[in-house]
């Protein structure tokens, strides 16, 4: 059976139910789903540039990613500090629950009709959907975009530069607005489809996670309970950099594209036995904890060892015959980077050792505090106002690494 998404009359693709959810059949139908959407009078950009990256074929540069795990599985293992999470994450007894308080049934535990509306528990619906497939996409904003702000930073002009502030708000609806879309045409009788789009990730923060762990961390970011960074590292579709922010590197023509935009995901519960289309091959990362250890070590960078090195974008740690990189830190403009990186040794500078408080499970925490809260208050006067300095320096020059973009498919998948 074809896994090709059909086009309908109306511009947007659709995918069978019994077709395998691939790396390939999500980027095709998702770059659809933008391409439709950003034609639509709201998304009609009048400036020079467009929004979103293009591949060589016009069509938006969605990049995906597709694993599958059981559903016991701990999607935060070794991935909460980078993504600055805290300890109290949704994993998928959250998501689930989330689900089923607003998908309820007429039926108790053991299939009898109630008179109650009654959520079905994760303990019942994992003997029925005992396999978790995960996506993670990207929509990478245009080199334009991060070259233009680029030339704003390096200006040290304090205000950031208003298009990057509109291209970045309205990538961000789109993916959202385009993800939702893909998740409505993968759902189906067979499946389970929790669509992360920031409405849900935001209902699931404040509906599934206790009071008593909402904002309780070391480090949360915006209140949410579930990181789309982490996610992306865990599929496979991107890495974190020392800046903690997560960006794709391909081959491309000879040289190093960097991709960097917003990361939405979906979470679909299946059957391990029922699942339409097979596995899809090596489409599919299969997580295991050898590939969250491989994770672990490419996310931390105290970790100095050659081979790990070789394999991370992030050129901060210079291998033998680089020029470290570290741009980042030099353009941020609160200082939160430098607060929470290691030296270009590896080794943490004797300031920050001294900083007990912000070391948990032995690692540095991000500075959010002089990040995020400098921030916020500046959002609070000019809604509209970001920084995202460390992403349009990395984007537009931050050293890249051949070596790891190219082997990159290779190596996870072991
Ligand atoms: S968003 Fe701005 S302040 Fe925060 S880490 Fe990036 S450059 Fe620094
Ligand atoms: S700017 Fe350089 S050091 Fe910073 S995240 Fe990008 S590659 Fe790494």
């Amino acid at each position: 059976m074809s896994s090709r998404p059909t086009v309908t009359g109306s511009g947007s693709a659709t995918m069978p139910e019994s077709a395998a959810i691939t790396r390939n059949s999500v980027e095709e139908l998702l770059k659809e789903k933008i391409r439709h959407l950003s034609a639509q009078p709201e998304f009609q950009w009048k400036e020079d540039y467009t929004i979103f990256e293009q591949d060589s074929d016009g069509s938006p540069a969605v990049r995906a990613a597709v694993a599958v795990c059981s559903a016991d599985f701990d999607l935060w293992e070794g991935l909460r500090n980078p993504a600055k999470i805290g300890v109290f994450p949704a994993g998928f007894r959250e998501i689930w629950e989330y689900y089923a308080g607003n998908r309820k049934k007429r039926t108790d535990a053991s299939g009898r009709a109630t008179i109650f509306q009654l959520s079905e528990p994760f303990e019942q619906a994992r003997k029925c959907y005992n396999r978790v497939r995960i996506i993670s996409a990207l929509l990478p904003l245009s080199n334009e975009i991060f070259s233009t702000y680029n030339r704003y930073v390096r200006t040290k002009s304090f205000a950031p530069w208003d298009g990057y502030c509109q291209a970045w708000s309205q990538g961000n609806q789109l993916l959202d607005r385009g993800i939702t879309r893909l998740g409505m045409n993968l759902s189906g009788n067979e499946r389970v489809v929790v669509v992360m789009n920031n409405s849900t990730v935001e209902k699931i923060s404040k509906e599934a996670i206790p009071l008593t762990r909402q904002g309780v961390s070391h480090g949360v970011c915006k209140g949410v309970n579930y990181s789309q960074k982490s996610i992306a590292v865990l599929t496979g579709l991107a890495q974190f950099g020392v800046s903690r922010l997560v960006f794709r590197d391909e081959v491309v023509a000879g040289g190093v594209r960097r991709l960097i935009g917003p990361l939405r995901s979906v979470v679909i519960f299946e059957s391990e036995n029922a699942s339409a289309g097979g596995d899809g091959g090596d489409q599919v990362l299969s997580l295991s904890t050898m590939w969250q250890q491989k994770l672990r070590d490419l996310s931390d960078f105290t970790v100095i060892d050659s081979a790990v090195n070789s394999q991370r974008f992030c050129t901060y740690l210079a291998a033998s015959g680089e020029r470290g990189c570290g741009k980042c830190l030099a353009f941020c403009p609160s200082g939160a980077l430098a607060n929470s990186s290691p030296d270009p040794r590896g080794d943490y500078p004797r300031r920050l050792l001294q900083q007990e408080h912000r070391f948990w499970q032995g690692s540095l925490q991000f500075d959010n505090g002089s990040c995020c809260d400098d921030r916020g208050q500046l959002k609070t006067l000019y809604d509209e106002w970001m920084c995202g300095r460390c992403l349009a320096v990395c984007a537009a020059e931050g050293n890249r690494r051949g070596e790891a973009a190219e082997g990159w498919e290779d190596y996870r998948r072991g």
